[in-house]
């Protein structure tokens, strides 16, 4: 249908003013009169691979990755479909760079950059101070990435409050690299529009010393208060969200371990939300010991397994928690039964009932009874003890699984699990090399940050670690609830997300001992996710949409099973609703 003379002149003054709509360098001559910036750019027409090439070439000449993090963020906020396509097409190289590792730098240091990243009037993010408790509504309403589509609200808001970034503790409002980062992944793993996302950083002050008394410290100078005051402000900010935006999926992200758990108990079963740090944490990692399992079983049956948690927090209560899902649903154990495969490990030692301490709540449900009076303080003494087949480290310690600790796992298990899954890269419990060589090759290793893949001197063969990543996850576990429309996030809906991760491995990636895909499938794999989570959505009755609905509905039962022409026809309905940067079909060369 041909435009009206006014949608014309609309498109015109948008593409002028928009950092997602404009073309730069590659506004066609034609375009550029009818827009009348002719003169305002240099001659030259480029193509959009050549702007691609340029832009690559400038963020390698780049020194630190500091200075690729800021490059790249003024990138997102000139030119939106370039840097997407950047990250797109070169993911494994560019995440690093605007998430972990680099994302750790850059909230450390966001006071001091901020003004770096973005050309005026073009906003990051949406900071919610204690002091707009009075005009939370308006205030929501001044984020408008795109405010020439009045239909392309708000989807997903990743909410924190800055106290507990990655594992570098209370930011404050420099954690806002957090959600605006995670968003960024939203996008590129699973298709999410970057129009309709919002990135949330509460304020309710930080009790960070260090940034209380730097000059260029951009929140509020004051600590933080109390419970009552935290939950007050929390309740107010859903509420709100919820009346200004009805559908919209809010993640809660890097808030303290007590307060994460307790917002999620406080929401999960009447707000659309879930946590990433709890629930996609144990999401992934069970996906990653799924395959571990199946990797051990001619020596270990899955019920034998002993799984050790060093670290006690958030991360690691969530996996527990996923686990005993999968110890009751594949290989129909009690809860009771299940639980006594887990052990949790915090700065005091062994956790158990009869320590005597006051247990945090989320730990209590996994206290040990059966250690008969008995407590076990350091990691030596706790393995001495539990005799585990897995490992997993949640505890921020970076180096802690030493050499002997190592070489003790790999006494105790022809293939020990060991899961060094602690942020960034310094906090990591080992490195793969460590792993590699303390077990004489025989680790099944997946760590939260990325390391390089090892060659064995003896024989040659490559070996590839695994990354517990969150985005094999998240993102796909958003399509699919944002496409199937449920009311809450169930704890089924996130099982099925793990499940589906688990057998989206191709053959390939299993001959290759694998345990997670490789990343730059990333799309296919969220598609995947996401299918599982939308069966599942409609399979509970929580579906909301009409399509999904009679798309799904009458092959239920076949595709639980997660192959199959069925399954194939909606990983590609799922597909066909990601947004892709495809800048052609939105730009005419003249209008
Ligand atoms: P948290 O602060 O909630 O928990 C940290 C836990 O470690 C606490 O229980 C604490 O008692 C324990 N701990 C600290 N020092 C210890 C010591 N010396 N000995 C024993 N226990 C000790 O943090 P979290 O959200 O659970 O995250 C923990 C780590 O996991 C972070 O580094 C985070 O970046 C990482 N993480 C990784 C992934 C992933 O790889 N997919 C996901 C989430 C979190």
């Amino acid at each position: 249908m041909s435009k009206t003379v006014n949608e014309k002149i609309n498109i015109a003054k948008n593409i002028a003013k928009s950092h997602y709509l404009n073309q730069a360098t590659s506004t066609a001559l034609v375009l550029r009169d009818q827009l009348q910036i002719t003169g305002l750019l240099p001659p030259a027409v480029e193509t959009f691979d050549l702007q691609k090439k340029r832009a690559l070439i400038q963020l390698r000449a780049k020194s630190t990755e500091l200075e690729k993090y800021i490059f790249l963020a003024w990138l997102r906020n000139t030119n939106v479909r370039l840097f997407y396509r950047l990250l797109i097409e070169d993911l494994e190289e560019i995440t690093p760079l605007i998430y972990t590792p680099t994302v750790g730098t850059a909230c450390q240091e966001y006071s001091h950059i901020y003004p770096f990243l973005a050309p005026p009037g073009v906003h990051d993010g949406l900071f919610l101070s204690l002091n707009d408790l009075p005009n939370l509504k308006n205030i929501i309403k001044n984020y408008n990435p795109y405010p020439f589509d009045e239909s392309l609200t708000p989807q997903i808001a990743v909410i924190t409050d800055g106290s507990r970034i990655l594992g570098l503790g209370d930011l404050g409002v420099n954690g806002m690299g957090i959600p605006v980062g995670k968003l960024q992944l939203y996008v590129a793993g699973a298709g999410i529009d970057p129009r309709r996302t919002l990135p949330i950083t509460l304020d309710l002050g930080t009790n960070n010393e260090h940034n209380l008394k730097d000059q260029f410290y951009l929140g509020l100078r004051r600590k933080r208060g109390s419970d009552k005051e935290f939950f007050s402000f929390l309740d107010a900010v859903v509420k709100t969200l919820r009346e200004v935006y009805p559908e919209l999926l809010i993640q809660f992200e890097d808030f303290s371990s007590e307060h994460a758990f307790e917002l999620l108990k406080k929401y999960r079963d009447n707000t659309f939300c879930f946590n990433d740090d709890i629930q996609g944490t144990g999401a992934v990692i069970l996906s990653g010991f799924i395959n571990a399992v199946r990797l051990t079983a001619k020596d270990i049956p899955p019920k034998e397994h002993r799984i050790l948690f060093f670290g006690a927090g958030s991360a690691a209560v969530g996996v527990a928690k996923q686990l005993l899902e999968f110890f009751q649903i594949e290989h129909g154990m009690t809860e009771a039964d299940a639980k006594k495969l887990l052990w949790l490990v915090d700065t005091k030692g062994l956790v158990t009932f009869d320590r005597g301490d006051k247990l945090a709540d989320h730990k209590v449900y996994f206290a040990r009874k059966d250690n008969e009076g008995q407590q076990f303080k350091s990691l030596t003494e706790v393995i001495d003890y539990v005799r585990p087949t897995a490992l997993i480290g949640f505890s921020s310690q970076g180096g802690i699984f030493t050499e002997e600790i190592l070489k003790k796992l790999a006494r105790l298990n022809k293939n020990p699990i060991i899961f060094p899954l602690s942020n960034p890269k310094n906090n990591a419990e080992c490195t793969f090399e460590q792993a590699m060589k303390a077990t004489n090759n025989q680790v099944i290793f997946a760590s939260g940050t990325m390391f390089p893949t090892y060659t064995e001197p003896e024989t040659g063969r490559v070996r590839y670690p695994g990354q517990g990543n969150n985005m094999y996850i998240f993102p796909g576990l958003g399509l699919g609830a944002l496409l199937a429309k449920p009311r809450i996030i169930t704890d089924k809906q996130i099982y099925k997300s793990a499940s589906a991760l688990a057998y989206s491995l191709t053959d390939e990636e299993i001959s290759l001992d694998m345990l997670y895909p490789k990343l730059t499938r990333i799309r296919r794999v969220s598609a995947e996710v996401a299918s599982a989570v939308i069966v599942q959505i409609v399979e509970e009755g929580l579906a909301r949409d009409e399509e999904v609905i009679a798309l799904v509905k009458n092959d239920l039962e076949v595709l639980k099973a997660n192959k199959g022409p069925q399954w194939e026809g909606l990983v590609r309905f799922v597909e066909e609703n990601m947004w892709d940067y495809g800048r052609e079909k939105y730009f005419d060369s003249k209008i």
